[in-house]
C-alpha cells in the first residue's frame, strides 16, 4: 500500500472511491491513462473476502494508483486522507447501498476544505428530472439528498448523467456489459420504440476525466448525449441481428411486466426494472431539453473526442462470441407475451 505523495503533472490528486465496482472500475483506469495522480479508496476486509475485487485493486495498483485503505464513510479516516494525501478532486462511485454513506464523505470534505472537485455517485439519469416507480425512486431520492447537501456545502461538483451502458439493456442485470446481448430471443420493451443513449464504459470514464479540470462543467450537470448512441430496443435489436449473422425471435415485455418486477421488491433486480420501465416505457433519457441553465453536454464540449459507438461495442461483443449456436430452421418467430421471469439464464463475458 503506497503512501508517496506524487508530483501534480496532469491534473489535481484525484482518489476515486469504488474503483473496484462496475463503473468506478473504468474510471479508475481512465484516470491513470490521463496520467494524473490516483489515489484508490478500498475497504481492506471486503477486499480478502472477494478475489476478483482483490485482483481489479492490484491490477490498478500495477498501472501506477496509490491504495488507500478506509470507509468513505468514515469521517475522521476521509479526513486524515484527505489531508495527508493533499487529494485535490474526489469521484465517488459507490454502489446503491452505499449512497447515503457519501452524506459523511460531504461533512469531511467541507471540514477539509481543500477539494476543488466532487462528483458524487451518480451516472445514471438526471435523478431531479427523472420519476422512476419504487424501488427506483427510493434510490433516486438517496442520490436527491446528497446532491442538496453537497449543493448546501459549497463544495464545487460535477453531476455526471452518463445515460445507459452501451449493451443490451436486461431488465434483471445491474451490469449488462458484463453479459452477452442474447442468443435466444429479444425481449422488447413495449412496442419497442422508445430511444435512449448508450455509451461504452471506457467512453464514460473517459469523458468523466475529461470533466474534472473544466471550468465549463463546474457546478453543473453534465449529460451524455451522443446523437449516434441513440437507439430504441428494437434497433437494437436489429444490430445485434447484422452482427451475429441470424434473426431471433421477439418477445414482448409490457408495461406491467416491468411494472410487476419492480413491485416484487428484489434488491437490486427490482431497481433495475424500475428504470427499465423508466427508460423504455416512459422515455425519461428522451422527454425533456438541456435547457437549465446548469445543464451542459459531454459531445459539445468535447467534439473531438472519439467515441465508440453501439455498432463498435456489439462487434466486440460478436467478436467474443467464439461458437455462436444456430438457429433452428423453422423456429417461427412468433411474437409471444412473456414473463420477466422467464428470461433464459444470461451468457456472463468472462
Ligand atoms: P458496484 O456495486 O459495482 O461497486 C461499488 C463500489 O463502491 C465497490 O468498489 C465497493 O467496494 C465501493 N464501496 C461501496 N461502499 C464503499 C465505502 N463506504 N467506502 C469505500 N468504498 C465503497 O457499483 P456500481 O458501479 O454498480 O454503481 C456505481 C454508480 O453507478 C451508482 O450510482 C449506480 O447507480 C450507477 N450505475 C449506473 C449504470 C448505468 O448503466 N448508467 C449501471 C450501474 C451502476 P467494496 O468492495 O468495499 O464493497
Amino acid at each position: 500500500m503506497g503512501s508517496e505523495i506524487p508530483s501534480v503533472k496532469e491534473g489535481g490528486r484525484t482518489l476515486i472511491i469504488g474503483s473496484t465496482g462496475f463503473i468506478g472500475r473504468f474510471v479508475a483506469e481512465a484516470s491513470l491513462a490521463s496520467g494524473r495522480p490516483t489515489y484508490l479508496l478500498v475497504r481492506g476486509g471486503r477486499l480478502s473476502s472477494c478475489k476478483a475485487k482483490a485482483n481489479a485493486a492490484m491490477s490498478l495498483q500495477e498501472k501506477g494508483a496509490i491504495i488507500l485503505q478506509g470507509s468513505s464513510s468514515d469521517k475522521a479516516t476521509m479526513e486524515k486522507l484527505l489531508k495527508e494525501h493533499k487529494i485535490e478532486i474526489v469521484i465517488s462511485a459507490v454502489g446503491g447501498e452505499s449512497i447515503l454513506g457519501q452524506l459523511v464523505l460531504v461533512e469531511a470534505m467541507k471540514s477539509v476544505g481543500t477539494i476543488k472537485r466532487f462528483l458524487p455517485s451518480e451516472f445514471g439519469h438526471d435523478i431531479d428530472r427523472a420519476h422512476p416507480v419504487e424501488p427506483g425512486l427510493a434510490m433516486y431520492e438517496k442520490k436527491r439528498t446528497v446532491r442538496r447537501l453537497i449543493e448546501g456545502s459549497g463544495l464545487p461538483y460535477t453531476y455526471v448523467c452518463c445515460n445507459s451502458i452501451a449493451a443490451w439493456p436486461y431488465h434483471d442485470n445491474t451490469h449488462p456489459a458484463d453479459v452477452f446481448p442474447p442468443l435466444d430471443r429479444f425481449q422488447i420493451y413495449g412496442d419497442g420504440t422508445v430511444k435512449a443513449y448508450f455509451m461504452a464504459g471506457r467512453d464514460i470514464g473517459k469523458f468523466t476525466i475529461k470533466c474534472l479540470d473544466d471550468d465549463r462543467t463546474l457546478n453543473k450537470t453534465v449529460h451524455f448525449r451522443p446523437s449516434k448512441n441513440l437507439l430504441s430496443i428494437n434497433e437494437l435489436a436489429s444490430l445485434w441481428e447484422e452482427k451475429i449473422g441470424f434473426k431471433l425471435p421477439r418477445a414482448t415485455v409490457t408495461e406491467e411486466d416491468l411494472l410487476s418486477a419492480a413491485q416484487e421488491m428484489v434488491i437490486p433486480r427490482s431497481v433495475v426494472a424500475a428504470l427499465t420501465h423508466d427508460i423504455f416505457i416512459k422515455g425519461c433519457q428522451v422527454n425533456y431539453s438541456l435547457d437549465k441553465p446548469t445543464d451542459v453536454e459531454v459531445t459539445s464540449l468535447y467534439p473531438d473526442m472519439p467515441l465508440k459507438t453501439v455498432d463498435e461495442c456489439f462487434s466486440e461483443f460478436a467478436k467474443k462470441i467464439a461458437d455462436v449456436p444456430k438457429p433452428v430452421e423453422d423456429s417461427g418467430y412468433r411474437v409471444s407475451i412473456v414473463s420477466p421471469k422467464s428470461k433464459p439464464e444470461a451468457l456472463v463475458l468472462t
